[in-house]
């Protein structure tokens, strides 16, 4: 009877979760004003209402959209004045974008291990990896929770680092009650088809500093000064603008972001109850700063010796139950082929190795149904363990 769904047994589970990105009538409507409005780009009255809500909702004073994450991260390095013979600490695991931002702007990253908990830069590893050629830091908030800013933020400062934070994954994340906005020189965000606001592709860029806002728009827009002409170009800057029509898919989903977050909140919390009874599996602790978590993305490892079965068999055997889920990045960034190539830096990283093999994470749309729905992680996972302690007794 307990006979696990990869071996012929009944799932768990054979209703899927809820799709994921979701829209509504609000959606429709405001996509309609841009589509019978004589402005569908950058210049949208939309997009500048994006900006402003988003960042003010965002503890920032000011924001740029632009046309996706990648070159929100970009665009902040090269209005930063990051560039060659700069080095930028990055965290070993992330998206490539944290890193390849870095190497287009023509700076040499310098890859720092995470910590084993938070799934986030390791503070101390971080300082440890500090040079005379250091200028900047790019903090990403793996998974919606927000990286140990306090310890951040004070080696920064003493080492005058420069702080950008990709928040790609962090819409609405706290950090003792202070979103993204409040800490470092910039935040970059992503509204790609995954992420937790999506308009398919999207990126918003926001700041408390005024003269480097001002620099971010001005080469994010062909190099022009709001007090000049169309034709009237200042520095060597490219096209990066958002469309209305992305605008206007993103102030509503803005208007569903609270409530989505605290629906994955909540049945989060009766998963870390559920599964506190099922040896070997950790989640991603939480410290208390990290006030608001939102969950895009719920990491956690497997400890083999405990569980019964390494991260490959669990992912697999949970697959068949019926709950998707992920292995977790294959390899550190340091190991894709492109750094065969370029220059970088790679410091010691022996969870960030360990998690390729262990780790694995739950996508948001797992903790968007019902408790039920969330419920059947656990009593699938459970399942698993039990069934694998049977066969190996
Ligand atoms: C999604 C993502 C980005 C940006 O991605 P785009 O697809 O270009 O919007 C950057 N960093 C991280 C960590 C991401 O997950």
């Amino acid at each position: 009877m307990l006979k696990l769904a990869i071996e012929g047994g009944t799932p768990v589970r054979d209703t899927p979760y809820p799709a994921w990105p979701v829209s509504g009538p609000r959606e429709e409507e405001l996509l309609r004003r841009v589509l019978f409005s004589e402005q569908w780009g950058g210049y949208s009255e939309l997009v500048t209402e994006l900006e402003q809500l988003f960042a003010g909702l965002h503890d920032a004073r000011y924001g740029v959209a632009v046309a996706n994450g990648t070159l929100a991260l970009e665009l902040s390095l090269l209005a930063a004045g990051i560039g060659p013979g700069d080095e930028v600490l990055v965290p070993a695991h992330s998206f490539i974008a944290t890193a390849s931002a870095v190497s287009r702007v023509g700076a040499v990253p310098v890859f720092v291990d995470i910590d084993r908990r938070s799934f986030n830069i390791d503070p101390e590893r971080a300082e440890a990896e500090t040079t005379k050629r250091t200028r900047a830091m790019i903090v990403v908030h793996f998974a919606g929770q927000i990286a140990d800013m306090d310890r951040l933020e004070d080696f920064a400062k003493s080492r005058s680092l420069i702080v950008i934070s990709d928040a790609a994954h962090a819409h609405g994340a706290e950090w003792r009650g202070l979103r993204a906005g409040g800490y470092g020189l910039a935040s970059t965000f992503s509204f790609q088809n995954s992420k937790a606001m999506s308009a398919g592709e999207g990126g918003l860029i926001i700041s408390n500093d005024e003269e480097f806002t001002a620099r971010v728009r001005s080469l994010g827009n062909g190099g022009r000064r709001p007090d000049g002409g169309w034709f009237e170009h200042f520095e060597l800057g490219s096209n990066f603008r958002m469309t209305g029509f992305q605008a206007a898919v993103l102030l509503a989903q803005l208007e569903r972001l609270g409530e989505q977050v605290r629906l994955r909140r909540d049945n989060t919390e009766e998963l870390r109850n559920a599964l506190e009874g099922t040896p070997g599996v950790y989640l991603q602790q939480q410290p208390e700063a990290a006030s608001a978590h939102t969950l895009y993305l719920l990491p956690g490892w497997i400890d083999e010796d405990e569980f019964g079965a390494d991260r490959d068999d669990f992912v697999a055997a949970l697959e068949a139950e019926g709950i998707p889920v992920r292995a977790f990045y294959p390899h550190p960034l340091y190991k894709n082929p492109m750094y065969e190539k370029l220059p970088h830096r790679v410091g010691e990283c022996p969870v960030a190795e360990e998690a390729s093999e262990d780790s694995f994470w739950l996508p948001q749309r797992t903790l968007m149904g019902s408790v039920e729905d969330t419920l059947d992680i656990a009593r699938a996972t459970l399942k698993i363990h039990e069934a694998l302690k049977l066969t190996s007794s």
